[in-house]
């Protein structure tokens, strides 16, 4: 089955191990919520997939439908298919989204293939008005000057237009306010389908009020610790992370 299979990983920054044997599997088609109180590695997770170099993956792996993409360099990941939208996302001075995004494509295209800027514009423009996007964005530099909203639309454009199989999407929630909350959460919703496969990190459950995932995940302490339906952010919306620590601590003293 086509899926996301991370395996036992243990990422270290600076010598401190941050994931701990973590493991996870999210099948194409599905959306996943990950979920956790801060510090506790989700950021990590996503750098790690991304192949950021300050993370170090001591052990394990990551598999994209049976391909392993440990080791692989940034951009390759990201021609595998696999896409991360991440908590602060970086300024890119000088390039415009629309060349950001444009260049993206051309280095996925098969040998022969032959981009079509008119094609690029007209599907360019339909998914920011999907996003409710203005159309000067496109010449503005990548996140320079974006207002939180702003930067995680704009993220959210970048996954309609490259289209992974995979996407890991950190906190995008972050710094919305209601309307760009569900705006956002509208894109995610009708990109949703049997070829994409999500994984949603967040804080607060209130996203999931808007995308409702598959299966939620709570992480602690590096692992994940619990796993359930979409309930279980509704438990930790009223209850708060305190029942998670304590069960993840009696587990951990056996
Ligand atoms: P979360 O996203 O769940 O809030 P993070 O993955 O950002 O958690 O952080 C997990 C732990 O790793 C924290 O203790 C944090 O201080 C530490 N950490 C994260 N990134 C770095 C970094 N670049 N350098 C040093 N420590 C880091
Ligand atoms: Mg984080």
């Amino acid at each position: 089955m086509s899926k996301l299979e991370i395996k036992g990983l243990n990422v270290s920054i600076n010598e401190t191990q941050i994931l701990k044997d973590f493991s996870l599997s999210v099948p194409k088609g599905e959306v996943h919520a990950i979920m956790g109180p801060n510090g506790t590695g989700k950021s990590t997770l996503a750098k790690s997939l991304a192949g950021h170099e300050d993370y170090e993956i001591t052990s394990g792996e990551v598999l994209l439908d049976g391909e392993q993409i440990v080791g692989m360099e940034p951009d390759e990941i990201s021609r595998s298919g696999l896409f991360l939208a991440f908590q602060y996302p970086s300024e890119i001075p000088g390039v415009s989204i629309a060349n950001f995004i444009r260049a993206a494509l051309t280095a996925r295209l098969e040998e022969g293939e032959k981009f079509s800027a008119p094609a690029f514009y007209k599907e360019l423009y339909e998914k920011m008005d999907l996003l409710k996007i203005d159309r000067s964005f496109t010449s503005r530099s990548v996140n320079e000057g974006f207002s939180g909203g702003e930067k995680k639309r704009c993220e959210i454009l970048q996954m309609a237009m490259l289209k992974p199989e995979y996407a890991v999407l950190d906190e995008t929630d972050s710094g919305l306010d209601i309307d760009a909350l569900k705006i956002v959460a509208d894109g995610v919703n009708k990109m949703r389908g049997p070829d994409l496969g999500i994984l949603l990190i967040t804080h607060y459950q209130r996203l999931l009020n808007y995308i409702v995932p598959d299966k939620v995940h709570v992480m602690f302490d590096g692992r994940i610790v619990k796993s359930g339906g979409p309930e279980l952010a509704e438990k930790l919306e009223s209850e708060g992370y305190d029942w998670v620590k304590e069960e993840s601590a009696a587990t951990a003293s056996v």
